[in-house]
C-alpha cells in the first residue's frame, strides 16, 4: 500500500477574503523525512495559517487532519528580508565594576546611581555580568 500523504499550507487574513492556499507539499509514502514549507506571503496586519493533512486510507478514502490555526504576532512581525531586530545595543552598556549586572542603558535608575569613578561602559560592562532585570527602569 502505498500512501501519499499530502500536507497543505492555508493563509488567511481577518477580513481577508476566502482563505487561500498558498503553497502544497506532497510527499511520497509513509516517510519520517521533514518538508519544509517555505514562501508562505505575510502581508502584514493579523494572519493565520493552518495546515491540511490528507491521507489515503486502507481502503483508499481519504483521511484528513487539520491543524489549529497558527497566528503570526504582529507586535513581534517583520517584513520579509528584514533583518532581525537588534535586541543589543553594546554601546550603551553600563555596569558598576563593583556589581555582576551590566544595565541595558545608562537611563536606568540603577545606572545612573552608579559612582563615576566605579562606571564601566559599552561591551566591556557586559563582561562576566548577566542582565539588570528589567533594565532599564525608569
Ligand atoms: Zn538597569
Amino acid at each position: 500500500m502505498n500512501r501519499t500523504p499530502h500536507t497543505e499550507a492555508r493563509s488567511g487574513t481577518i477580513g481577508g477574503n476566502a482563505v487561500n492556499s498558498v503553497e502544497t507539499v506532497t510527499t511520497t509514502g509513509n516517510t519520517a523525512a521533514q518538508n519544509t514549507i517555505s514562501d508562505i506571503p505575510y502581508s502584514g496586519g493579523a494572519q493565520f495559517i493552518y495546515f491540511k493533512i490528507t491521507q489515503a486510507n486502507e481502503d483508499g478514502s481519504p483521511d484528513r487532519a487539520w491543524t489549529a490555526p497558527i497566528w503570526f504576532d504582529v507586535s513581534q512581525a517583520q517584513p520579509p528580508g528584514s533583518p532581525p531586530p537588534s535586541t543589543e545595543d553594546a554601546s550603551k552598556f553600563v555596569a558598576s565594576k563593583n556589581s555582576l549586572v551590566y544595565h541595558v542603558s545608562s537611563d536606568c535608575r540603577s545606572a545612573k546611581a552608579i559612582k563615576e569613578s566605579n562606571r564601566i561602559t559599552g561591551a566591556a560592562a557586559k563582561q562576566g555580568r548577566t542582565p539588570h532585570q528589567g533594565c532599564p527602569i525608569p
